[in-house]
């Protein structure tokens, strides 16, 4: 993206400061003093908000950008391919195709992980399919799995003027075989979980039943093609996915599948081969942080890997998403605390018992909070995230969510709360009517986005779910950053905060 887009002068910010700002991201020195952070990572907002002046109406910052269900058409979306709308297309147009071109490309894969990432994804398929015709475009990822999953065919026809396949759900395998496939100019007929046109027949061809592999045969990712200093990190952060799944598996808004196919059989990394890939990727990318990307990984395993950590005298950092179980001690948490765990992710969901119970959470409030606190108390970060709007969630028991942090704040480090979203692939989606749910509709999604509108005759109110929100504004005051992802979620600034300062750094005393 350029630095200084055309119509910046004049708006009041010198294109300069955003390259200071840049380099305090990438500087250890600046990045861990809160004060010079902060500074840097507003003057990226107010360069982000100028960028969106220059390409109004497209509102873009440093973690937004519209979605394929915002704009509604793939008409729309194939206008974000021109510069005048999208303002990263400056950058494709610059550097990123010519390195395609001088790399002689075969097979180019786009992954669409998120929302925010669908419209780029699309025009990262759709630009070079014009000008490289000869390379197969593929796209991947959870939310474009999960979208696929919900098209119709004449849908699919138009989302392959962007791409030539789809692989859904897990890559590793199909794209492997997609890959020899086209280098040996050979059919895509029979590769485990694709879809794709067969345009000699105008039809689309779709896999049968979603393949998942085997974690324990894996291989360790491969980031040698990456840049890490390009990242606005001051230090490299791994993402390994030590665990795929989720043991627990139950509860009832968490889209653990992908469309009707079985829920994924939860499956971690064995200890052995974990820490011998944690060690060798350290060393390759100079790096001791890691983040595991999992969906929630099982105590029993922490304890065994943190034996494992503790034994080999290695010293990393790495933070996780997890469950808070009784298991988790406060002898068990010094002990994953000396092995280096620094953050925990933990989904709360909500404070009232009666709501935890509806959404088959499997917690005890009490249970939740003592486990906070043992993390806490360990000098672990806690992250805390919570929804409101359960189907029968009354704007008292909302309040009990709201005084979740309130009273807790001295085993919370940060907290976020979202909205519930009825996800194909939940229980919630499933079975509607089972919890409350009464109609689950696309009429005004016609790109049949993942993102139905849901209705309940038992949903709280916009004006009480308002009024739970102000409340909880109030605590801005104790939480200094509550910003997710604060800036740029690829590298994880938020948690890069928490590694290096502990479980007490979100505090406001703390970072003024
Ligand atoms: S919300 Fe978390 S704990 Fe619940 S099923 Fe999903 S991954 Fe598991």
């Amino acid at each position: 993206m350029a630095l200084n887009p055309p119509g910046a002068v004049g708006l009041g910010l010198e294109p300069g400061l955003i390259r200071k700002a840049i380099a305090v991201f990438k500087d250890k020195a600046r990045f861990y003093r809160y004060p010079v952070y902060r500074r840097a990572a507003l003057l990226l907002e107010a360069f982000y908000r100028l960028l969106s002046a220059v390409c109004f109406p497209t509102q873009v910052s440093s973690s937004e950008y519209p979605t394929v269900a915002r704009l509604g058409s793939f008409e729309a979306v194939a206008a974000h391919c021109d510069r005048s709308t999208n303002p990263y297309v400056d950058y494709y147009e610059n550097v990123l195709f010519p390195y395609i071109a001088s790399s002689q490309a075969r097979v180019v894969g786009i992954s669409m992980v998120f929302a925010v990432q669908s419209v780029q994804a699309l025009v990262l398929g759709r630009m070079p399919k014009e000008r490289f015709p000869r390379i197969h475009i593929t796209l991947g990822g959870a939310y474009l799995s999960q979208w696929v999953l919900l098209m119709k065919d004449d849908q699919l026809f138009d989302l392959f003027t962007f791409a030539d396949s789809v692989i859904c759900a897990e890559g590793e395998k199909p794209f492997s075989e997609l890959l020899e496939r086209v280098i040996n100019e050979r059919p895509l007929g029979g590769l485990p979980n694709i879809i794709y046109p067969d345009r000699a027949e105008s039809a689309i061809r779709r896999f049968g039943v979603l393949e998942y592999g085997v974690l324990a045969e894996l291989p360790p990712p491969d980031y040698s093609d990456l840049d890490p200093g390009s990242y606005l990190s001051p230090e490299p952060v791994i993402s390994y996915c030590i665990s795929r799944g989720c043991y627990w598996g139950g509860c009832a808004f968490c889209q653990n599948r992908y469309g009707d196919n079985r829920i994924r059989r939860y499956q971690a990394v064995p200890v052995e081969k974990a820490v011998g890939e944690m060690e060798r990727l350290s060393e390759k990318y100079g790096a001791v942080h890691f983040n595991f990307s999992n969906d929630a990984i099982d105590p029993v395993y922490l304890k065994r890997l943190s034996e494992a950590l503790l034994a080999g005298g290695q010293k990393f950092i790495w933070s996780t998403d997890l469950r808070a179980e009784s298991f988790f001690t406060a002898e068990l948490c010094l002990q994953l605390a000396r092995a280096g765990l620094n953050c925990v992710a933990i989904g709360f969901e909500s404070g009232c018992q009666k709501t935890l119970d509806s959404m088959d959470k499997g917690y005890d409030v009490g249970i939740l909070r003592r486990v906070m606190k043992n993390f806490y108390d360990a000098g672990i970060a806690t992250q805390a995230m919570g929804i409101f709007g359960f189907p029968g969630e009354t704007e008292q028991d909302g309040e009990l969510t709201v005084r979740f942090p309130e009273e807790n704040v001295d085993r919370i480090s940060y907290y976020v709360m979202g909205l519930l979203m009825v996800l194909p692939g939940s229980k919630l989606y499933d079975n509607p009517h089972e919890y409350g749910v009464s109609s689950i509709s696309f009429e005004q999604n016609p790109m049949m986005t993942p993102e139905p509108v849901w209705r309940s005759d038992i949903r709280m109110s916009a004006r009480s779910v308002n009024a739970l929100y102000n409340r909880l504004s109030r605590l801005e005051e104790q939480f200094s950053i509550n910003d997710y992802p604060y800036v740029g979620a690829i590298v994880h600034q938020t948690w890069l905060f928490l590694f290096h300062t502990g479980s007490r750094y979100f505090k406001a005393s703390q970072t003024r």
